[in-house]
């Protein structure tokens, strides 16, 4: 087991509980659960074998051979599952109904924002995510950079990021907005024609962008629908910009035309879909784009506005969503996992989950294949997502068999980043 030399005193003590003693990068470490999530399938009676910061095999107890000084780690009535993956959040946003989105863009600051964003990644982390697509810092510049760069560095506990930083969205077309016409930061980076959004996409690739995001749709004053706003040039302009610096573009879309033209560009993930049609997400599948559905901010948002689940009908909203999720999955539309989580609480990421499993009629292995290998496909990231020897030791253990109840994602028991235990809660 590797550990990293800022391990903080939280984490020598867990390990000096484990009787860890002297960490060497050659260490092993033989987790014994009751059964492994590999990433596509349950394995009942599994165990998997760790070595430095990967996996170096898995299987029965017999096929696994442990070196004689591995130690052993049981995890009594727990399944062990890959690190989770997801694939929409914002570490620098926090729930809407403490503070609206546009306070928190004008009126926090920086510091304050990074201050919170660092508990939210702690947060990621031992909630069982251990890689973060991080689609956006919402006004706060290229601090997702910096926080990434702490994260990897081991000054604070966090997933692995994938980064946007600032987004690009068309001119005039995001907020704030104030009634005075008065110009006030805005919470992405503007830009309008050829030229200027392949300088935007340049410039935040040079910072530190691991993808790009750009809204192809928004609405241009409060209580109106969304439109799209980018041409098609331009989308397209800013796709093979990003495509030529090896960067994937991912599409904030939720009208039919928005995603139509984010498709037709290349990006590669669209983020909502909320009014997609049937015809729409054909193409979807046509082209090999997946869907963030990003299902627990909607059902957030309602919530905050006054929607009390259960007693209230289904406000419109909420109604359009459930269609148009029948129709993607009719469409047989790939599904990233991600729930746009910082408009409701980090650490509580499984909610995307749940809501898929109990209201969207998908069932828990298909949420958690999403989860792990799934997003790893979607995402490029072939080093993590499944247990398999020679894949990251980014793994998480649940009490019970989440395959069977999602909501024994909430009982994370332990959490292993980078072959180092991050959270051990017996
Ligand atoms: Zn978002």
């Amino acid at each position: 087991m590797r550990i990293c030399s800022s391990l903080s005193a939280k984490l020598l003590l867990i390990w000096s509980l484990l009787g860890a003693g002297v960490i060497s990068a050659e260490e092993s470490i033989l987790l014994r659960p009751a059964a492994v999530f590999d990433g596509q399938e349950m394995h009942p009676d599994w165990v998997v074998l760790v070595a430095g910061n990967k996996v170096a095999a898995s299987g029965t107890s017999t096929e696994v051979s442990a070196p004689a000084n591995a130690r052993t780690v049981d995890l009594p009535g727990q399944t062990l599952m890959p690190g989770m993956i997801d694939g929409h959040s914002h570490m620098f946003l926090h729930p809407y109904n403490e503070t609206s989105w546009n306070e928190q863009v004008m009126d926090e600051s920086l510091a304050l924002r990074t201050a919170r964003a660092t508990v939210h990644a702690r947060r990621t982390l031992e909630a069982g995510f251990t890689t973060a697509r991080d689609l956006g810092t919402e006004g706060a510049g290229y601090a997702d950079v910096g926080l990434k760069q702490a994260i990897d560095s081991g000054i604070i506990p966090g997933p692995r990021l994938l980064v946007a930083t600032r987004a690009i969205v068309a001119t005039g077309s995001y907020g704030p907005k104030r009634s005075t016409g008065l110009d006030v930061p805005q919470g992405a980076q503007e830009a309008s024609g050829l030229e200027e959004v392949t300088r935007v996409t340049r410039e935040q690739i040079g910072k530190g962008a691991d993808v790009v995001k750009v809204y192809a749709d928004y609405r241009w004053g409060k209580d109106e629908p969304s439109r799209p706003t980018f041409s098609q040039e331009e989308l397209n302009a800013i796709v093979q910009t990003a495509r030529a610096a090896g960067r994937p573009v991912v599409a904030h879309a939720t009208t039919p035309e928005g995603m139509r033209r984010a498709i037709n560009a290349g990006a590669e993930t669209i983020e909502h879909g909320d009014e997609g049609t049937p015809e729409v997400f054909r193409l979807m599948k046509q082209k090999g784009v997946a869907l963030c559905p990003t299902v627990a901010a909607g059902d957030s948002v309602a919530r905050y506005r006054g929607w009390k689940k259960g007693m209230d009908p289904d406000p419109p909203a909420i109604a359009q969503k459930r269609a148009s999720m029948k129709a993607a999955r009719e469409a047989g539309v790939t599904f990233v996992m991600g729930g746009d989580v910082g408009v409701f609480t980090h650490g509580e990421n499984a909610l995307e989950m749940e809501l898929l499993v109990n209201e969207y009629g998908f069932t828990p292995i298909q949420v958690l294949r999403q989860a792990t290998s799934g997003n790893a496909a979607v995402f490029h990231l072939a080093d993590r997502g499944s247990i398999r020897p020679g894949l990251l030791a980014d793994l998480v253990s649940v009490a019970g068999d989440p395959t069977r109840d999602v909501a024994a994602l909430r009982q994370i028991r332990f959490v292993v980043k980078d072959g180092a235990v991050v959270r051990n809660q017996p």
